[in-house]
């Protein structure tokens, strides 16, 4: 069976588990579709936030997103990519949390999210909290509790 304190996993502090800002693949508001795919593309993310010059986060776009709308009737429009922005399409309705919200708030929407953004109590983006980082934490704290205690 397993035994593990549930409270210190959720004590953990969000800063020490999420991705800052600065190793975060983002694009900017004002950006096309075509430098947009070409980010989503060379980092290999799926999905990546929507960012202004003072680092507000204003959305979400993605591969899925992007292709669907340059589809024709008939045919790809690709030359739809260089005349299309980022923000007439991104995902408005962001899973986002505060820097100051405990860990616990960030597991309901982990359930649904690959990846939830992180913000200052300013609204500034921090940075982002994946499935997989917190996933990777809960797993070493399980196989912790679990050590027989003379390999302690
Ligand atoms: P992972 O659990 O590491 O596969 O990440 C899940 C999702 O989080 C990815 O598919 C991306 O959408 C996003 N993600 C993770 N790391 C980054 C990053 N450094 N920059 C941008 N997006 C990221």
């Amino acid at each position: 069976m397993i035994s593990l304190h549930s409270g210190e996993f959720l004590e953990i502090n969000m800063l020490d588990l999420m991705i800052p800002s600065e190793r975060v693949a983002h694009v900017q508001i004002g950006n096309n579709l075509e430098h947009a795919l070409l980010v989503l593309t060379k980092s290999g993310y799926t999905a990546i936030p929507v960012l202004d010059p003072k680092y507000k986060l204003h959305g979400l776009i993605s591969t899925p997103i992007i292709m669907d709308s340059i589809l024709g009737l008939e045919r790809i429009e690709f030359e739809q990519l260089e005349k299309k922005h980022v923000e007439e399409i991104m995902i408005k309705d962001v899973p986002r949390v505060k820097i100051t919200e405990p860990l616990k708030s960030c597991l309901d929407l982990l359930v649904n999210h690959p990846f939830i953004c992180v913000e200052t109590e300013e609204g500034l983006f921090e940075g982002i909290l994946p499935r997989s980082t917190v996933l990777n934490q809960l797993n070493k704290h399980i196989r912790r509790a679990n050590k027989p205690k003379s390999e302690e």
